[in-house]
């Protein structure tokens, strides 16, 4: 707690100064790039290694980066709400799911012991993931734990397709989904590519494939 607490010291006496006229700016409102659903695991550094400033990601953010599938009903949640606040009022044009290596909500999909009933009942959104592994070329070496969080990935974004709104935004190309993946591991951030059917590591000549796309369309 007490190096949380030097952190904000740290951050009002070196830091706020050279970007105070930044924090100014974004009271006036925000207008990120993208919605970024991602889980809750300490490790995950997504503003880190998307390297991103205050004010550029909408974050959805819980265990296993999950998304339960819009309910007729308006049954509220954090995702529901989240995924209305970025898409429909602050018009966002793209939408990354980003799941992770050695993820624990994965874990507690495969294992059978009984401590976490909350949790448990949590990754019950992420229990058809084995069906997406027919999508996946994965890795000789991976784990059953990192192959449910790749396609995890595939099927959290169908999940995002059942909400009228993306579903339409969607279709009409306004609105763009993407799936990720961090490795905790090597630090290498992956993007899922659909006509290779795998995860591939976000370099420069990825970069370059991936922005011929985003501009053909
Ligand atoms: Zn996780």
């Amino acid at each position: 707690m007490l190096k949380l607490l030097q952190g904000v010291v740290d951050f009002h006496d070196n830091v706020l100064p050279k970007i105070q006229e930044r924090f100014r700016e974004l009271a006036e409102g925000q207008k990120p790039d993208a919605l970024v659903v991602f889980c809750s695991d300490s490790r995950v550094a997504f503003n880190l290694f998307a390297s991103t400033d205050p004010g550029e990601v909408f974050v959805l953010r819980n265990p296993g980066n999950l998304i339960p599938p819009c309910e007729k009903d308006l049954v509220p949640s954090a995702a529901a709400a989240s995924i209305e606040i970025a898409v429909s009022l602050l018009n966002v044009r793209d939408v990354i799911i980003c799941g992770h290596s050695r993820c624990g909500a994965m874990q507690a999909l495969v294992d059978h012991e009984q401590d976490s009933p909350f949790l448990k009942e949590w990754v019950k959104h992420a229990h058809g993931a084995r069906n997406y592994f027919s999508k996946i070329n994965f890795e000789p070496d991976f784990t059953e734990r990192d192959q449910l969080s790749q396609a995890n990935v595939l099927l959290q974004m169908d999940h995002l397709l059942t909400y009228p709104k993306v579903k339409t935004l969607v279709e009409s190309r306004q609105l763009q989904v993407h799936g990720w993946w961090f490795d905790i591991v090597t630090g290498n951030v992956f993007s899922y590519e659909e006509d290779l059917k795998k995860f591939q590591v976000i370099d420069q000549i990825l970069f370059d494939k991936i922005q011929k796309r985003l501009f053909s369309k």
